[in-house]
């Protein structure tokens, strides 16, 4: 049976080429083709020779098996998002077949990739489309680090010189730690993906163990906390993980966290209509975040098959003001790509492109 190699770092590489009895040295040279040149035919690694290419292409040989493009849905703004099918014929966790999405979003400089770490998510944040599909299965760190290779392949000719990638798609990172984490260690590694691990952000609705463990990696990405609440009572309706790990938890945990020089943590904010958004929300919010180095991103809701409504443009504006005059850096986030369901808490395997199609 020939082994999945996507997904497996250098040293895993290491103990592959030795089962083979294939010296050392040729894991670097299948690393930096997979991961910095993104290779995905043996054929095409002309840094490997001819020979070793076709003993890793026969049957005893591995198998390279990024996430395949299911559908593409552009949007207006040059968004592209990709619905990938994932799974079905390797051994192990990968083996059952689902689907997943990951988001382009090209802007002047530099492209955003979001991505998936599990298909569906068991949290339930009631506010987000995906919660409506429950955990299907946790992705393999090939199929996670996959998503970013694949989507840069795909807009190779437009690629701007910065990539930014943020865990933000499908699923509760931290509840597949190892497999995001191996993923990670990919793509910050200077002989992988080669990103900088300030362009390359985290976010959790707020896993206690998992930001703890987070705290003790030497190499780690940025990390975003899913707040969206002013209080305990609200957290608790918006996001039942919270009667978990309720804020002062929470809160205490962002506080021992090591932050490095110049690092801030991301407090990202979805704005609810009528919900939580009022200026109390906002004072509230100041309050919460007084003893914590910390910028918050609001980010207006964005129409789903939810009952909730956007906030008024009004109430996006008092909610920044009341927080940049108490010195929390705020900044409201726009998403992208809200005609083809590509926005924040909208990935959820939906086939249409259009979701004024799917409200009507
Ligand atoms: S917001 Fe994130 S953690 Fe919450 S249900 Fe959606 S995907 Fe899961």
């Amino acid at each position: 049976m020939p082994v999945e190699l996507l997904g497996k770092s250098t040293g895993e590489l290491r103990e592959y080429f030795a089962s083979l009895g294939e010296r050392p040295f040729r894991a670097a040279q299948l690393y930096h083709a997979l991961y910095a040149e993104r290779r995905f035919e043996f054929a095409a690694m002309t840094n490997v020779p001819a020979a070793l290419r076709e003993r890793l292409a026969s049957a005893e040989g591995g198998r390279i098996t990024p996430p395949r493009i299911a559908r593409r849905f552009p949007s207006v703004d040059g968004s592209i998002r990709y619905l990938f099918s994932i799974g079905g014929s390797i051994s192990g966790e990968g083996a059952k077949p689902t689907q997943i999405e990951a988001v382009f979003m090209p802007r002047e400089g530099r492209q955003t990739i979001c991505i998936s770490t599990q298909a569906g998510c068991a949290v339930d944040c009631h506010f987000c489309l995906t919660a409506q599909l429950g955990l299907i299965r946790n992705l393999t760190a090939g199929e996670i680090v996959g998503q970013v290779l694949v989507a840069l392949e795909e807009n190779r000719q437009r690629l701007a010189p910065q990539t930014n990638v943020v865990l933000m798609g499908q699923g509760e990172p931290l509840l597949n730690y190892d497999a995001t984490m191996a993923a990670v260690r990919i793509l910050l590694d200077p002989k992988g993906v080669a990103l900088a691990p300030r362009h390359v952000t985290l976010s959790t609705s707020g896993i206690v163990p998992g930001i703890e463990r987070l705290g003790q990696e030497k190499i780690r990405p940025s990390l975003a906390i899913s707040l969206n609440a002013s209080s305990d009572e609200q957290r608790n309706t918006l996001m039942p993980i919270n009667r978990k790990y309720p804020l002062d938890v929470l809160l205490d945990a962002c506080q021992k966290y090591p932050l490095r020089p110049r690092e801030y943590f991301t407090f990202e904010y979805v704005l609810l209509g009528g919900v939580n958004d009022t200026p109390e929300d906002a004072r509230r919010v100041v309050r919460l975040l007084a003893r914590i180095r910390a910028k918050v991103n609001l980010i207006p809701w964005n129409p789903g098959n939810l009952p909730y409504r956007p906030p008024t443009p009004q109430s996006i504006e008092e909610f920044q003001r009341i927080l940049v005059d108490k010195g929390v850096p705020t900044f409201v986030r726009y998403s992208r790509g809200q005609d083809v369901f590509a926005a924040c808490g909208q990935l959820a395997l939906m086939e249409t492109p259009n979701p004024f199609v799917a409200l009507q």
